[in-house]
């Protein structure tokens, strides 16, 4: 899912959570965590587009495990408010881009990724030029995507 979607579900969602929680912060929080978890594509992105290595995929934080602790956590806060924000923020994005990435079943469990040696052909039907492809429809991405690259790739030649 692109982040435009993540942020209107979490948005809903926080929205949702401060209505039965009473607390404002959930709604930033779920924003938060429903957008951000995204930023572990960025050294996958860094592997595949500048080293040209696009057959291993990372996504550490997109890792079904990581709600273990999160749910740990907010029963150890007594389900505060912010906790739990957080913790559907985050259950919520893995949801969605499990609906809507074309991933197998699996993907997203860090157990799964590992055991498979982290081999971006046994995720999802991704290549580096259908990933980069994807992204060049992000707002501003065409006028930002290719320099960046290519500066990235200048300064790592250095
Ligand atoms: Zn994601």
């Amino acid at each position: 899912m692109k982040p435009a979607g993540h942020a209107a579900v979490s948005l809903a969602l926080g929205g949702g959570t401060y209505l039965v929680t009473g607390s404002p912060g959930s709604v930033g929080v779920a924003l938060l965590t429903g957008v951000l978890v995204d930023l572990d594509h960025l050294p996958d992105f860094y592997r595949w587009f500048i080293l040209d290595q696009s057959n291993r995929i990372w996504l550490l934080l997109h890792s079904y495990e990581l709600l273990i602790p999160a749910i740990l956590l907010s029963y150890a806060t007594d389900w505060n408010p912010l906790a739990l924000a957080g913790t559907l923020g985050f259950l919520v994005h893995l949801l969605c881009d499990q609906w809507a990435n074309g991933v197998r079943p699996l993907t997203y469990f860090f157990t799964y990724r590992a055991l498979k040696g982290f081999r971006t052909s046994e995720m999802a039907p991704w290549t580096a030029e259908s990933v980069y492809s994807d992204l060049l429809h992000l707002p501003f991405m065409p006028r930002l995507l290719p320099p960046t690259i290519a500066w990235i790739r200048k300064l790592s030649r250095r």
